[in-house]
């Protein structure tokens, strides 16, 4: 089997003469250089489209399969192009569509994930999400339509719809939103007693509760109903820590953006990073051994050497570079690669950096390891649950994720620390000095209404400004105990489907 091969499924479940619908296909696909099979679907006995469908797919061997109306009543081109846009790996199912998007019901949506038009049954799948999305379903009629919907978005799968144009009036086919919405809550409590394979779990608490947030370039945000954590749905392998750049990105002209590269913002960091270790100063002894992960640009470094024997680590070497030519200790690598060769940390110091590890799991239980029991952990990060973020989720979330791997909530942070044999000390809000050009600019981009009442103030009040970033910031403590064996959860449900 080529990797270009294309199995069409063409189901019928009316008395139709196909034999003109196949030819037309078989020589479009011939001209096209695919290699490809074309199997009619007869109807065995009382078997409905979704029995027709399983028994299909298990027969056919294409990396691409295509299900397609028995009277064409589309241009056969429509086939090439959802073959084109699986191979092309920009997704992983096709929907046909008569209209984009599909004109649908926002309840149905909320059950389902996205539905498929009644009006085609035009789908193309990766043999990946075939071999789940349409093996899985249960239903046996034409309902397994918003099974293979909901099963799609269960399991991860990026679906994009296709446009096509119906080349004569159909037989309106009779899907009455009652009927949608009966299979719809049929299949939700499919799910709830655990009818189909479980899906990946949530990489922080194991839950088994996911859907997808919404489809970004060449991935998908997930969302984890138990815990409120978003993630991405396939992670980036080279890194695990990566630091975030934290700018806001408010399109400023090149005139003002080099004037802001200049003294100012580097001031803005620096009283951030000075407020960040007065905090921490709080909980240690003068002299005490200092960890930071993610360096960035070497500021709280630079402050913290000071005072404190200050260790960092950064996986970019150009930060590495940069940290040590400014006199700081600064190793290139990760938590995972990282080895203490002096004693105990007092504490580790981690800004912005634990929304790109990919097993936070695993990161904390690395950190517990270098601190000293009664050693404190710093660590900044976005709140899902905070307001500033809620209010930004569906505007900035393809910025979010630009950066980020997973994005915490409070609730989730504090149980996955408390989990990882820490004990919380202090938790709240995290401000960072921002310039006053940036805000302003921030606010004229965010809320353009506000813009002129917003510059008006700001010009009273202090550069640079202390502002929330939507972030929180969580004080804990090594505990002496061990901690509980998260291994033990993950290994309830040894196998998923994906
Ligand atoms: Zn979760």
């Amino acid at each position: 089997m080529s990797s270009t091969t294309v199995s069409v499924l063409m189901p019928v479940t009316e008395p139709l003469d196909v034999q003109s619908t196949l030819d037309t296909i078989r020589a479009y696909l011939a001209s096209t250089g695919f290699e490809f099979e074309v199997f009619p679907i007869e109807q065995r006995g009382a078997e409905g489209l979704g029995l027709m469908l399983r028994r299909a797919v298990g027969e056919a061997t294409g990396a691409t399969l295509i299900i397609v109306d028995a009277d064409l009543p589309y241009r056969v081109e429509a086939i090439g192009d959802a073959v084109a846009l699986i191979q092309s790996g920009a997704t992983d199912i096709v929907f046909g569509s008569t209209a984009v998007p599909v004109p649908g019901h926002r309840l149905l949506r909320s059950l389902v994930g996205a539905v498929p038009d009644p009006a085609v049954r035009l789908k193309a799948f990766s043999r990946e999400a075939a071999r789940l999305v349409i093996d899985e379903t249960k239903i046996d009629g034409e309902g397994c339509d918003l099974e293979m919907a909901f099963l799609a978005d269960k399991y991860g799968f990026r679906i994009e719809t296709l446009h096509v144009e119906l080349l004569r009036a159909r037989r309106a086919k009779r899907t009455f939103l009652l009927a949608s919405l009966y299979t719809a809550l049929r299949v939700r409590l499919m799910n709830r007693r655990m009818g189909y394979r479980a899906a990946r779990r949530c990489p922080v608490c194991f839950s088994n509760d996911i859907r997808t947030l919404t489809q970004i370039s060449g991935n998908l945000v997930r969302i984890c109903s138990r815990c409120k954590c978003r993630y991405l749905n396939a992670f980036a392998q080279e890194s695990d820590v990566r630091p975030a750049r934290r700018v806001l990105r408010a399109h400023l002209p090149t005139k003002e953006l080099d004037a802001l590269a200049g003294t100012d913002a580097e001031n803005a960091r620096q009283k951030t990073s000075k407020r960040r270790l007065a905090t921490v100063r709080r909980h240690l002894t003068p002299r005490a051994r200092l960890l930071e992960v993610g360096v960035r640009d070497g500021s709280f470094g630079s402050v913290a050497a000071r005072e404190f024997e200050y260790v960092g680590i950064d996986d970019m070497p150009t930060a590495v570079r940069n940290a040590r030519a400014a006199g700081l200790e600064v190793y290139a690598g990760t938590l995972s690669t990282f080895v203490n060769t002096g004693r105990y940390f007092d504490a580790v110091v981690l800004c912005h950096v634990f929304e790109n590890m990919p097993d936070p799991h695993d990161a904390l239980a690395r950190i517990k390891d270098l601190l000293r029991p009664g050693g404190v952990l710093f660590l900044t990060t976005v709140d899902t649950e905070g307001l500033l973020y809620v209010l930004s989720e569906k505007k900035r979330i393809a910025q979010y994720f630009r950066q980020h791997m997973i994005l915490y909530s409070r609730s989730a942070l504090i149980e996955l620390l408390e989990h990882s044999g820490f004990e919380i000390n202090v938790i709240g809000p995290d401000f960072e000095y921002r310039d006053r050009r940036l805000v302003r600019h921030w606010i004229a981009s965010q809320w353009p209404v506000l813009a002129p009442v917003a510059n008006a103030l700001i010009r009273f009040l202090p550069d640079p400004l202390l502002v929330g970033s939507g972030s929180i910031r969580v004080i804990a403590q090594r505990r002496a105990g061990p901690p509980i064996d998260a291994h033990v959860l993950r290994s309830v449900e040894p196998t998923h489907a994906r």
